[in-house]
């Protein structure tokens, strides 16, 4: 297999033993977008010069005895949504077109400073609003399974660049589910760790009470990898949490033995859920049971609330975060004004896409005098209910398995028109971020068509390392993560 389709750990054993040079390992990655990039489109911004120096400089640290981290040398995509010093930060979005950014992201800071190889910033829905990376101003990412059919989003650039072999692992960041549900979508492990476990700072905002940064990867043992580096309490993020961080690589245990996991019933609906990926998720809770889990049905009752709470909560935080961008200090800017009014005006017209727009509407109303209380208050205690869900289901179990989608990856335009549609493809995923709980996605099958399917485990607060053991179990006793698309 070429290198670009290895693992992180994988690479890092050949590094250690000179039997491969991290120049070499990058060379890979580039020959592979070489050939990849103008059907897949992955990444809005490539930065290969600096990778190249990167590699270079491990390779120095390896000749001369150094003892280099895990990810030192390992080409990675960061999604274009996390401030890059000196590199393009577009958000996807016109109105950021033009914005290089001053600092680094503190997640993106952690990498550099154990020598990741930073290959470029991955396409992504404008402003990570979005379930299929169709709403980027510069252009749609194709999935490696099949190039019709959309990546999932809004991650959708971090997913594919890494199942494609444009880059060993990446960061993507996840406000309903857009780690996740393009991880399930493309076939790859893609975890949001629980809310203040990864340091906000330099993310660009969504949704603050909801984003957090996370790894895809095309196994487990790289997540934790990964989120052994970005994990923390930061000064630069009053949210993170001041909590050790534990070395995750200690939860890759092949043992499941008396771990209950819970099967929420809410998540197992025969309308509008795609059959095949119920049958994968059921054959790999069979599969569980028998590595000795214990497996059991349980009820969240709130659960159909989420998708209505989300929209608003997420809504309303998206129009406060998005009002900085009117063309004052930074970005695009509208330039046949003849006021300042009419100058904040044609630039957020002109600026922002149409989806982009719908929420930044849709949030002010929510939080306008007079629909507060109806709308953004009574949301918030909507939350409250949601999240007592999930403790009490925690007070029994270990964690709880859910599809990650409630269909493989759709066709380009399927959901373009019908934005209703296009949300629900969040309903699995947006209840975790709305709790701020743990969840990740990881390869459970595959349709009758070779689309990829994914589950999801939803874990206690700060118990990533409860996920990490259930699916390295499940990986060690499946082969899903290891099939690669053909891309002929
Ligand atoms: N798809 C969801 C949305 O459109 C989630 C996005 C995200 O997690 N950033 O809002």
């Amino acid at each position: 297999m070429d290198l670009c389709h290895l693992t992180a750990h994988e690479l890092h054993d050949l590094l250690i033993k000179r039997e491969v040079s991290s120049v070499e390992i990058t060379k890979s990655v580039f020959q592979q977008i070489e050939k990849a990039e103008n059907i897949i489109h992955s990444y809005i911004t490539i930065t290969k010069d600096s990778a190249f120096a990167t590699a270079e400089k491990v390779d120095k640290k390896i000749t001369s005895g150094e003892r280099i981290s895990p990810l030192a040398g390992i080409p990675m995509a960061i999604k274009d949504v996390m401030n890059t010093k000196g590199i393009l930060t577009s958000c996807g979005s016109k109105i950021l077109s033009n914005y290089i950014a001053t600092y680094d992201a503190t997640a993106v800071k952690k990498l550099k400073d154990v020598d990741m190889v930073m290959v470029g910033k991955s396409n992504m829905d404008e402003f990570a609003m979005g379930s299929s990376t169709e709403t980027s101003y510069f252009g749609i990412t194709r999935n490696p399974w099949d190039p019709n059919t959309v990546p999932g989003g809004s991650s959708g650039g971090s997913a594919t660049s890494v199942i494609a072999g444009e880059a060993i692992c990446s960061l993507g960041s996840d406000t309903g589910g857009s780690i996740r549900q393009p991880a399930s979508l493309c076939g790859v492990v893609g975890l949001k760790p629980t809310y203040g476990r990864v340091s906000r700072y330099g993310l660009v905002a969504f949704a603050s009470s909801l984003d957090q940064i996370g790894p895809f990867a095309k196994d487990v043992t790289d997540c934790a990898l990964i989120l052994n580096v970005i994990s923390g309490r930061d000064e630069m993020d009053s949210t993170s949490v001041d909590l050790p961080v534990p070395d995750y690589t200690k939860s890759l245990i092949n043992d499941v033995k008396g771990l209950k996991i819970g099967i929420p019933v809410e998540y197992f609906i025969e309308d509008g859920m795609d059959p095949e990926v119920i049958a994968s998720v059921r054959s790999a809770i069979k599969l569980l049971e028998s590595l000795g889990a214990i497996c059991e049905e349980v009820s969240l009752p709130h659960t159909n609330y989420g998708i209505a709470d989300y929209q608003i909560i997420s809504r309303a935080e998206a129009s406060a975060n998005l009002a900085r961008f009117d063309g004052t200090r930074y970005g695009y800017r509208a330039d046949d004004a003849d006021s300042l009014m009419d100058m904040y005006k044609k630039t957020r017209s002109e600026g922002f896409g149409a989806e982009v727009k719908l929420r930044i509407m849709l949030g002010t109303y929510a939080l306008s005098s007079g629909y507060y209380d109806a709308y953004y208050l009574k949301s918030q205690k909507v939350r409250t209910l949601i999240k007592q869900d999930f403790d009490k289901a925690f007070e029994k179990f270990d964690v709880l398995l859910t599809p990650t989608s409630p269909t493989t990856a759709f066709k380009f335009g399927e959901k373009m028109d019908d934005p209703l549609a296009m949300y629900l493809a969040d309903i699995f995923t947006v209840n975790c971020n709305l709790a701020g709980i743990p969840g990740i996605s990881i390869p459970c099958g595959f349709s009758s068509s070779e689309l990829p399917i994914g589950l999801q485990l939803l874990g206690k607060p700060f118990d990533e390392e409860s996920l990490f053991r259930v699916a390295y179990t499940f990986e060690q006793n499946t082969d899903y993560h290891k099939k690669r698309p053909r891309m002929d």
